[in-house]
């Protein structure tokens, strides 16, 4: 369908024109939004878009390294600056998300800014790479407390005000790592996984009250991914081109939960756990099967052709095929 440019809204002298894309511009006048580790990267630029399509933005960051160490309030307090002097509205926060009163103080200072709380988006997160055998379990906790217990905590916080208002629009931040694995992160592995189980029940929870729950797994050029992408992608991998799956997850058009969205460099995709077909092996009901069963039935069970997503173990089709209604 071809659209027309420009329309005409409105007779007399306060006529104005507006462009096609004006009209339909995905927009956030009157919500309020917090970034968690919104200070650098990703999380900055999510912070950015959404400022400047009329989102009022806490930018959290405790400004820390990579690995977590150290901490300063320059990284949220430049974001917001960055945000002002382009005509936006935010406010900093410092706090870590992996303290329960800190995570509480970010969803604070959105109610004391700005008077309410719409969209939350979990960002934050540091790493702390070695294998396993090598990880101590300091640094397992450690990487844990910030991506996974961090995204509890300061859903938590916002929660209550979202269901009340029934609205909202919930953003976790998984990864690669976490749905398929990497070498050396176990922590942020688990941890990133981790969330898919939360955001997987919080959508269920949220329903009702409209609230909405969805992750993405990026991929960016970033301090965290320094020297990790081939230089041929460095200049594509911007954050920026992740951000706008996060702003339509934040935004009133998003009609979906409990989805992951892959996205980098511009690509952009749903991502799912699938189930094969698999197969019903005949116990007969009289005898119990055995593990050679499992065995002969190996490439059935693992064929992914005709794979389904997976939404139970013993779904109809599997009911069927068992002979139980
Ligand atoms: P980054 O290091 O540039 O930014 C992370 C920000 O989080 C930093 O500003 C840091 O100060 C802040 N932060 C860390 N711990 C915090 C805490 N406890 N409380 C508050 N702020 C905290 O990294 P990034 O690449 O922008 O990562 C953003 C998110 O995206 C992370 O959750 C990361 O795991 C995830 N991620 C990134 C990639 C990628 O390719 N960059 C891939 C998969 C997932």
């Amino acid at each position: 369908m071809t659209m027309p440019h420009r329309f005409e809204c409105a007779a007399g002298p306060s006529r104005q024109i507006h462009t096609w894309l004006e009209l339909h511009m995905i927009r956030f006048d009157g919500r309020v939004a917090l970034v968690t580790g919104a200070g650098a990267g990703l999380g900055r630029a999510h912070a950015l878009l959404l400022a400047s399509r009329g989102a009022k933005v806490v930018v959290n960051d405790f400004g820390g390294n990579v690995d977590g160490a150290g901490g300063s309030e320059r990284a949220a307090d430049r974001v917001v600056e960055e945000i002002r002097s382009a005509g936006g509205q935010a406010a900093a926060n410092y706090a870590s998300v992996s303290d329960r009163a800190g995570a509480e103080s970010i969803v604070q200072t959105a109610l004391d800014h700005f008077g309410r709380i719409d969209i939350v988006v979990n960002n934050a997160g540091i790493i702390r790479d070695r294998s396993f055998a090598k990880m101590t379990l300091d640094d397992f906790e450690l990487v844990l407390n910030v991506h996974l217990l961090g995204t509890v905590y300061v859903t938590k916080a916002a929660w209550p005000h979202l269901l009340a208002q029934g609205y909202g629009r919930v953003i976790l931040t998984t990864s690669g790592s976490g749905l398929v694995g990497n070498f050396g992160q176990t922590n942020y592995s688990a941890a990133k996984a981790g969330m898919i189980g939360f955001m997987n029940n919080l959508k269920i929870e949220g329903a009702k009250a409209n609230v909405k729950v969805n992750a993405i797994s990026p991929v960016a050029e970033t301090r965290m991914t320094q020297g990790l992408n081939a230089p041929t992608l460095q200049d594509i991998l911007r954050p920026e081109q992740v951000s706008p799956a996060v702003a339509w997850l934040a935004s009133e058009a998003c009609d979906v939960t409990g989805e992951i969205i892959a996205a980098g460099g511009g690509y952009f995709s749903r991502v799912k756990l699938v189930k094969a077909t698999g197969a019903v092996i005949d116990g007969s009901r009289e005898r119990n099967v055995t593990i050679e069963d499992f065995a002969e039935n190996k490439t059935r069970i693992f064929d992914l052709t005709d794979a389904q997503p997976y939404e139970r173990t013993l779904d109809d089709h599997v009911l069927a095929r068992m002979g139980v209604k």
